[in-house]
């Protein structure tokens, strides 16, 4: 199969939709010590779904640091145009950062819907992250 870096391995998602055709086997994340920042935003380390409920202040800014690392490595990553064409194809379309995007953002480009308040909180979360990466002159 097509690699997958360690962020995209862990993923149940990623043993749903093995894509053999999209190689990322080159991508930054793989062997990376924490496959969760490709999560930040979807998933606890306990597994626990939370992108609906309402975060307090502390746990949204560890969320949002997660996501800025993670993107932070995705900016110079050789495998990012397969990455991206990977989440935007199944599953992957809602949950994860694929080739230095959020779910939110793939969902926009893709013009999917999904429930109501669950796209408005990843498009919120999203735009909280670029904010971040702004102010701390982070590209991604
Ligand atoms: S673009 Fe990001 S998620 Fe995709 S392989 Fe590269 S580092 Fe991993």
């Amino acid at each position: 199969m097509g690699g997958w870096g360690s962020g995209l391995k862990d993923s149940v998602f990623g043993y749903l939709y093995n894509d053999r055709d999209l190689d990322v086997s080159n991508g930054l994340c793989v062997g990376h010590n924490d496959p969760d920042l490709w999560f930040a935003g979807e998933v606890d380390r306990d597994g626990e779904v939370w992108s609906n409920a309402r975060p307090e202040k502390s746990r949204l800014k560890l969320e949002i640091d997660k996501a800025v690392s993670a993107l932070s490595v995705c900016s110079n990553c050789p495998a990012k145009v397969n990455c991206l064409e990977l989440g935007m194809r199944g599953p992957q379309r809602y949950f994860g950062i694929y080739g230095g995007t959020m779910p939110g953002e793939r969902l926009v480009m893709l013009g999917k819907s999904m429930r109501k308040a669950t796209l408005a909180n990843k498009l919120a979360f999203a735009r909280k992250v670029r904010n971040a990466m702004r102010e701390r002159g982070i590209s991604g």
